[in-house]
This record gives structure tokens, C-alpha cells and sequence, in this order.
């Protein structure tokens, strides 16, 4: 039997490919403009990283991938990165160094999900991360490159929700007048909200069952309750938003829902994406280094869910992603012309042009059909006349004329042709 992919893994094929890599180009080319670097971070690490930070009871939690090695230590591949990038601070005392830190990350996260369009269990992330910096000023340029990027990729919808959670002073309070109110009302909620109640009231807030809104509409609002601290803090976040021309709604109910978090909470939804709607999420995060072992640093983060992020750009039927970048095609009749064909697909690859050649020792007619499904701009073709004449035959695949180029002029035209392709090339 035929062995195919896990659930919920997908291939990314070769015609796809270029999507993300435009998607991720334009990524890293943003954020280097302010003052990110790329950090690659370990597909796994020890399963405590992550039940530490994340928390075993947490939805993320309870998807992550746990297994043992050989050794028996317990491992877990990453079902999210910023715990990652918290360990690989404290682990090389980048807190030492004076300034904030800056890191982005593009890789695949691993989640046992159950799979949906834009939900797998294997997905990738583009994402930020800032260490070292409270200041509001920075949520508010955080937010505001994330705005950047999805205009840079042509996103003409999308809102950014916006909330304050709070910090660790006055956040327990509040959770305790929360706890108070969904006490009175616990047999309306959902039997994941019941759960929830116990480790994880706020989470409560975001649930999407209709019993369960219900019953949040009438609850405390956090907004109320914030300490002086986060409160400030929160109106300055707003009036930096507002001073940048970017606009934000605000959604009482946008938790993380994790005892790290803090403060600004912010989600990038797209509303043709219907319930699954958010492509982006984020927010301050200034309790996990200290969680994690480190010295007290604030932090702010979000990430990007690619696959979500590519169903809302072919929603908007946007047509940027770049072409396959065209080539050569060199085809040779015998093997004569094929020695001519060798040193000639070298010259060419060493000018940065795109070249195959067959290898088959088909017909002229079979290996045009093949250079014309490959693409190619061009196919040149050596057979036992042209080695004697020494020339080869370029011929332009679209209008299909043929003209003969002497050997001695190889130099010139390669370089010739290089111009051209880049010409016609669909430049980013
Ligand atoms: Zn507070
Ligand atoms: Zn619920």
C-alpha cells in the first residue's frame, strides 16, 4: 500500500512554492527596515519549555506534540515559537547586551489540531518578537509594521482589534469578580467554557458558542479594572494608534488567555475569512522571561498564520505572486553536439541563466515539446550540421523564428541573452 502523509500534514509542491517565498521575501525585507534580524530556532526543545509557558491546560497545550527520545527524555516539537526565542535570550544572556532585542522567525509550528481549510497540524509562522522594551510607543510601532506588511502584500481588508488584559497586579482581581459572575451562570456555558472556569476563566471570553456569548455580554469588563499602571499604558498604545493614522476597534473579549501575557493584546482579522478570521495575532508578554528562569524582561510579540494568510490573498484574487522566472532550453541531436551542449549549459548557468537540457537523445520534435512545456523563453538546438558549421540554432519558443549564432560569439550572446530574460522576468 501506498504510504501517504500524516493528517493534517500537507506537501507544498513546487508550483506553490514561490507564494510563500514571496510572502516570507517580503517579510523579512520589512521587518530588517526595523531592525529585526532572523533568528532560527529548534524544530524541537524539552516538552517543560512549553508546559511551562504555554501551560499544559491551555488549548495550545493540549495539542502539543509530546514524545520521548531514546533516552527517555521528554521532548515536544514546538507548537509555537516565542517560548523559544524567551529560552534562546536567557540561554545566551542576550539580556546583557544594552537595547532592545529584535528577532523574527518564518518556520513550521505543530499543533494536533483538528485540520480545516487554513488549520493543520503541521503550519507555518511568520512572526516577531522584541525583548527588553515596555514602552507603549513600541506596541504601537509593532502594530503598525504588522498593518505595513499586509498592505505591502496588497491586503486592502482588514481591522485590528485591539484590548488590554492587564497585568499582574491588577489582573487576579479581576479574574476573581469574573469567577464570581460565570459562578452564577455556569450551567449556561459550553462544557469546554465549564472547563475553562477552573484554570482559565478569561478564555471564557473569547469562546465562539452562542450560550456562552451570551452570557459574556453581561460580564465584567477588564477595561474597568486595570490598575493606574495599565492604564496609561493603554491610553497611549490608543493615541499612538490614532497619531499613526491607523485605525483599531476595540474587543473587551480579545484575550490570550496565558498567565504571561499582559497588557496590549492585538488580532489582525480579515472579515471575508468568515469565523476563522484571524490571520494574525500578538501582544505584550512582559512575565515570561522571569517564568522562564531570566532576569525580568518585558517583551511584545505576534505571529502569522501563513496558510490562513494565503486563503485570504487568493480571496482577494490578488495576481502579484511572481512567475516562475523563464529560461533555456538546450537541446542536442547526437553526441557531438552533445559535448557542445554540455560546455554551452555551463556558460550559460555561470551568466545566471536558467538552463536545462535533455538528456534523452530524443527527436528534435519530442525535446521542443518538452522545452515548451518547461516554459522556456527560448530553446537552442545543436545537431551534427551545426557542430560541423560551428553555430547553434536559437530559436524564440513564442514566435517561433530561428536564427543561427556563431560559436565565437558565444561570450556576447550569453550575455545578450541574460539581459533579455531579466527583462522579460516578472521582477518583484
Ligand atoms: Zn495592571
Ligand atoms: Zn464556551
Amino acid at each position: 500500500m501506498m504510504i501517504q502523509t500524516p493528517r493534517g500534514v500537507e506537501d507544498i509542491l513546487p508550483h506553490q512554492i514561490s507564494k510563500y517565498q514571496w510572502i516570507e521575501k517580503k517579510a523579512s525585507s520589512l521587518f530588517h527596515l526595523y531592525g529585526y534580524e532572523e533568528i532560527r530556532i529548534p524544530t524541537f526543545e524539552n516538552a517543560e519549555l512549553f508546559l511551562r509557558s504555554v501551560g499544559k491546560e491551555t488549548d495550545v497545550g493540549k495539542q502539543m506534540y509530546i514524545f520521548k527520545d531514546k533516552k527517555g527524555r521528554n521532548l515536544s516539537l514546538r507548537p509555537e515559537a516565542t517560548a523559544s526565542v524567551a529560552r534562546a535570550y536567557i540561554q545566551h544572556r542576550l539580556y546583557e547586551k544594552p537595547g532592545d532585542w529584535r528577532v523574527y522567525y518564518i518556520g513550521p509550528m505543530f499543533r494536533y489540531e483538528r485540520p480545516q481549510a487554513g488549520r493543520l497540524r503541521e503550519f507555518r509562522q511568520i512572526g516577531v518578537e522584541v525583548l527588553g522594551e515596555a514602552a507603549p510607543q513600541l506596541d504601537v510601532e509593532v502594530i503598525e509594521m504588522v498593518c505595513q506588511f499586509f498592505k505591502r502584500l496588497g491586503l486592502a481588508n482588514f481591522n485590528v482589534q485591539l484590548n488590554s488584559i492587564g497585568c499582574k497586579k491588577c489582573r487576579p482581581d479581576y479574574e476573581k469578580r469574573l469567577k464570581e459572575y460565570f459562578k452564577r451562570n455556569i450551567s449556561s456555558l459550553c462544557p469546554v467554557c465549564q472547563k475553562r472556569y477552573e484554570y482559565n476563566v478569561l478564555r471564557i471570553l473569547d469562546c465562539k458558542k452562542e450560550s456562552c456569548q451570551k452570557v459574556v455580554e453581561k460580564a465584567p469588563f477588564l477595561k474597568d479594572h486595570l490598575c493606574e499602571d495599565c492604564k496609561i499604558h493603554f491610553e497611549k498604545v490608543k493615541m499612538g494608534l490614532e497619531d499613526m493614522g491607523i485605525k483599531f476597534n476595540l474587543d473587551p473579549y480579545l484575550v490570550r488567555g496565558l498567565d504571561y501575557y499582559t497588557r496590549t493584546t492585538f488580532e489582525i482579522t480579515i472579515p471575508s475569512l468568515g469565523a476563522q478570521n484571524a490571520i494574525c495575532g500578538g501582544g505584550r508578554y512582559d512575565g515570561l522571561v522571569k517564568e522562564l528562569g531570566g532576569p525580568y524582561t518585558p517583551g511584545i510579540g505576534f505571529s502569522i498564520g501563513v496558510e490562513r494568510l494565503l486563503i485570504a490573498l487568493e480571496k482577494d484574487e490578488m495576481n502579484f505572486f511572481p512567475k516562475n522566472s523563464p529560461g533555456v532550453y538546450v537541446i542536442t541531436l547526437d553526441k557531438k553536439s552533445q559535448k557542445m551542449g554540455y560546455y554551452l549549459v555551463n556558460l550559460l548557468r555561470s551568466k545566471g541563466i536558467k538552463t536545462w537540457m535533455s538528456f534523452s537523445g530524443d527527436n528534435l520534435s519530442s525535446q521542443l515539446r518538452l522545452a515548451n512545456r518547461k516554459g522556456v523563453c527560448w530553446a537552442i538546438i545543436i545537431g551534427e550540421e551545426e557542430v560541423n558549421k560551428e553555430i547553434l540554432i536559437l530559436k524564440d519558443m513564442e514566435s517561433g523564428k530561428q536564427r543561427e549564432i556563431e560559436w565565437r560569439r558565444l561570450e556576447e550572446f550569453s550575455q545578450n541573452l541574460n539581459f533579455q530574460l531579466k527583462r522579460s522576468r516578472d521582477c518583484d
